[in-house]
């Protein structure tokens, strides 16, 4: 094959959430755009591996074993056998249409997409090669988008394998619900798979170095999560460190430091994630690493090298669908010489356990710590007409506000549709709304969102009764 020489305005590299928003922006902007994936189709890991399947597995859990039935029936519920084929079925469509659409929103904004793995040869070079090590391309930009994402952490000791020992991309492989399911980490891809392994009735145990699940939440938020896992039979054990992982008789087997083993059908090791960057040789381009791997960028998403920008889960936290898409907006708004605005500072993390969360604004504890004079609403599910309709009545709505002020400072909601509801804490924060917003104004009824009335006026009551 003759390798073929590209000449164009911008080559992004990766077609995840990043790398999408940045080359139809860029082509929006009239561009000549080229989006290099070693995926020959487009969608990167948050469509394969990531978040697209790992929610559609949700959303198939939630719908097959008739979750929410369990509430009206009791003690008759009895869970339905779900079969790993029911729940890839309806992963294998979600991932067909979602691909489908990017595909034709390429097509559309004449983004050319060049299959093959991309790497440096200089600040203004990149190469393609193919699996056979071919080269194929050679493109030639003005700019540059790395959006190369992120890969779970496999260290070399930790025997994995395709059915026993997994990650959170072969975990998408198995051929069985597992009877047992032990799960490392306690973070949010560990927390999210172990609650739906939970569901579909399988045996999970959680295991993490840390005291709780989800550190990272407003803390009564996490005992609830917790205690809504515990009442679907997920056992978690907190401060608890592996020193061996190892696949006996066909189990997954595991000895902690305290020298206690356990044993399951399956292993789930969620233990982190690295940045692609081992194949992309930055380094011709003199682009360098963070201490932890990941690409540093100023605020507008240059790397060192000013017309070479770095979006999404490879330059680090969030590491989230949602921000990658817009960090890819903005770099290359910026790079095409177009208006931007940097990164908002307020935006949401969704976390679909069942039951799901997200959360907006500062937690309690991080209010506590800065000494803010502030008050709590809440706003439990049971309290909401829509909860009992719909059968799920666990939840809770949690709004801090500061004390004096009203203002809205945060806001963090457990229960059905959290990740929805969200968004009208979000807008709250953004535009420094203040409590009494939600009091003042009419909610449909019955809705989930009425619970910020109702924790609205749970708080605004607290402050009447300590004047
Ligand atoms: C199990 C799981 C669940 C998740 N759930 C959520 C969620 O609910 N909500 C949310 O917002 N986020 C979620 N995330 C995170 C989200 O998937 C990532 O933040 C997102 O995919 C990052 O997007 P990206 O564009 O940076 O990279 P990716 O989606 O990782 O895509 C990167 C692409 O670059 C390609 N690539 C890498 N190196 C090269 C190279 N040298 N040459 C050519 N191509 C290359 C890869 O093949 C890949 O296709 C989840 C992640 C996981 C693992």
């Amino acid at each position: 094959m003759v390798m073929e020489e590209i000449n164009v305005d911008m080559a992004v590299i990766g077609s995840g959430p990043a790398g999408q928003k940045a080359a139809i922006q860029a082509a929006k902007l009239d561009k000549s755009v080229v989006v290099v994936d070693r995926i020959p189709d487009p969608g990167g890991a948050c469509l394969y591996s990531g978040t697209i399947p790992s929610k559609s597995f949700r959303e198939a859990v939630v719908d097959l074993t008739r979750f929410y039935d369990r509430h009206f029936e009791g003690k008759s519920y009895s869970l339905p056998e779900v079969t790993i084929d029911e729940l890839n079925s309806r992963l294998s469509m979600v991932i067909t249409e979602e691909r489908n659409i990017i595909s034709r929103q390429f097509k559309k904004n004449d983004i050319r997409m060049l299959s093959g793995s991309a790497r440096f040869e200089n600040q203004n070079t990149l190469i393609v090669i193919d699996d056979d090590f071919r080269l194929k391309y050679q493109i030639k930009a003005k700019t540059f988008i790395i959006a190369t994402g992120s890969n779970p952490r496999n260290p070399p000791d930790v025997p994995f394998d395709k059915d026993v020992i997994l990650d959170s991309t072969t975990l998408l492989g198995i051929g069985k619900v597992p009877k047992s399911m032990l799960v490392l980490g306690g973070g949010v891809i560990g927390a999210e798979y172990a609650s739906f392994f939970a569901a579909l009735g399988t045996q999970v145990t959680v295991i993490d170095k840390k005291e709780h699940m989800l550190p990272l939440l407003d803390a009564e938020i996490g005992i609830h999560l917790q205690t809504s896992l515990t009442d679907i039979g997920l056992r978690f054990y907190g401060k608890k460190e592996p020193v061996e992982i190892a696949r006996k008789n066909d189990k997954a087997f595991v000895r902690f430091k305290d020298d206690t083993t356990l044993e399951a059908d399956v292993l789930l090791y969620a233990l982190g994630r690295v940045a692609n960057v081992e194949t992309l040789h930055i380094e011709n381009a003199g682009i360098f690493l963070s201490p932890k791997g990941y690409i540093p960028v100023n605020a507008l998403f240059q790397t060192n090298v000013p017309h070479i920008y770095a979006v999404g889960d490879v330059i680090g936290g969030p590491c989230l669908a949602s921000t990658s898409m817009e960090q890819g907006r903005l770099a290359a708004r910026h790079a095409c010489g177009a208006k931007t605005h940097h990164f908002p500072e307020v935006y949401p993390i969704g976390i679909y356990t069942i039951p799901e969360i997200s959360s907006c604004g500062y937690t309690e504890e991080e209010l506590k710590a800065w000494g803010f004079h502030y008050e709590v609403g809440r706003a439990h599910y049971y309290e909401i007409a829509r909860s009992h309709i719909a059968g799920s009545n666990v939840g809770l709505f949690k709004i801090l506000f500061h004390a004096e002020t009203l203002e809205i400072l945060g806001v963090h909601v457990i229960g059905r549709s959290a990740t929805e509801v969200i968004h009208i804490g979000q807008l709250g924060i953004s535009f420094h709304a203040h409590l009494d917003y939600f009091i003042d104004h009419v909610f449909n009824y019955p809705t989930y969102a009425e619970g910020y009335r109702i924790a609205a006026l749970n708080g605004i009551n607290k402050i009447k009764f300590k004047k």
